[in-house]
């Protein structure tokens, strides 16, 4: 059932994306949520027979067809697309709560522990951290308000992808699959098809030369669910050099409040490192790796979209850490409901046993918080348990 989820969720991202080419691969579905099965049906079906044969679906969707076609009759139904839909665990799909009032979910009993704005590096703040009252979902709140580039200065970001079949793990980042994460190397990149059992993987030349997207061009052209004919087998890498003129602003709650229910995640970042780059909701792998891409981490979790930056999925110890006095694991920032963000494992190598699922649990120090998820997991939180702030970038 999570594979038909993630199947429902990245053919999601194709088809709102496929209304406008300009958006990026990791573009949330825009206000209003994701297609309803409903509206995937009408999209695809081309013969009108209101269901889906494997012929009229393509991408991801076909890649899962058996998983998500139930009952086997060749076909995908509007009861079999809504079934991975509806199984979110109650969860509203993502993006739903834009406008959803939630001043109703508020938990006043809650112990919540303000941000506190000393742990950011400053020098990655453009014009220093403000104080606004803004209204998030129907609830005037109190929130800073700061803009950064979203650049690393505390680590090097990249590289991402090998040049060159003999190309060591020095010279590339990280990819995950199944939990897991891999070092990239020349030698990774050749093994693709094995690794995936599939012979259409293959990124490299005769001589052994690596397709890399090496020019803004390029990244615009392979950095996007349709990614464009001629860059598909091609390891994506985008340069922070590209879009260094861009500002990301973060709004998050001075106070968080948890509420009640978990929410989804909104567009954009879902959270924010202390050196001001933002954490970001998985990256849509199915996307990727449905046109023959990789599109690296570096060994820090982080790379470079055309609409954000350089941000992060993963979270590999490399970012600036608040160690806690007691044996649990350091803070590494705070999420956009300004609850923190804490490493997974705590100082004797142990992850907690009770988080919720979000990826959240109280404790009497540090109130409610996240705990980051495995680097390999390809998520850093599940959900939000507080009001969520947002973030905003600007071209
Ligand atoms: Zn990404
Ligand atoms: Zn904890």
């Amino acid at each position: 059932m999570k594979n038909i989820l993630l199947v429902i969720a990245a053919v999601a991202m194709c088809f709102s994306c496929k209304s406008n080419q300009e958006k990026n691969i990791e573009q949330q579905t825009p206000k209003g949520g994701r297609p309803t099965a409903t509206e995937l049906v009408s999209e695809m079906d081309s013969n009108k027979d209101n269901k889906l044969s494997i012929s009229e679906v393509k991408g991801p969707l076909a890649d899962d067809f058996s998983n998500i076609d139930s009952n086997s009759d060749g076909f995908l139904t509007l009861e079999e697309l809504n079934k991975g839909e509806g199984s979110q665990g109650g969860r509203p799909p993502r993006g739903s709560n834009a406008n959803k009032d939630l001043s109703a979910e508020i938990n006043i009993s809650a112990k919540v522990i303000p941000v506190n704005t000393d742990y950011f590096i400053s020098e990655n703040i453009l014009d220093g951290i403000k104080k606004e009252t803004i209204e998030l979902n129907g609830v005037e709140t109190l929130c800073y308000v700061f803009t950064t580039n979203s650049r690393a200065t505390e680590h090097q970001m990249g590289p991402w992808c090998p040049r060159h079949i003999e190309d060591g793990m020095d010279k590339a980042g990280i990819w995950f699959e199944d939990g897991k994460v891999y070092d990239v190397s020349g030698h990774f990149i050749a093994k693709l098809a094995e690794f995936y059992s599939d012979d259409k993987w293959e990124l490299f030349r005769a001589d052994g030369t690596i397709k890399v997207t090496e020019t803004e061009e390029e990244c615009l052209g392979a950095a996007k669910p349709d990614v464009e004919e001629e860059y598909q087998n091609y390891c994506v890498e985008c340069l922070p050099e590209f879009f260094k003129n861009q500002e990301t602003t973060f709004v998050i709650p001075v106070t968080p409040k948890y509420l009640n229910s978990t929410q989804s995640f909104g567009r954009g970042g879902i959270g924010v490192a202390f050196n001001g780059v933002n954490f970001d909701p998985p990256a849509p792998t199915h996307a990727i790796l449905a046109a023959h891409t990789i599109a690296p981490l570096d060994d820090h979790g982080g790379h470079v979209n055309p609409h954000g930056g350089y941000h992060y999925h993963a979270v590999t110890g490399s970012i600036k850490e608040i160690e806690q006095t007691d044996t649990h694991a350091p803070m590494i920032g705070y999420a956009v409901d300004g609850f923190a963000i804490y490493g997974l494992l705590d100082k004797n190598g142990k992850a907690p046993t009770d988080l919720d699922e979000c990826g959240g649990h109280f404790d009497d120090q540090r109130g409610y918080h996240y705990h980051a998820g495995e680097p390999g997991g390809n998520q850093i939180l599940k959900c939000l348990h507080g009001l969520p702030g947002y973030t905003e970038v600007k071209e």
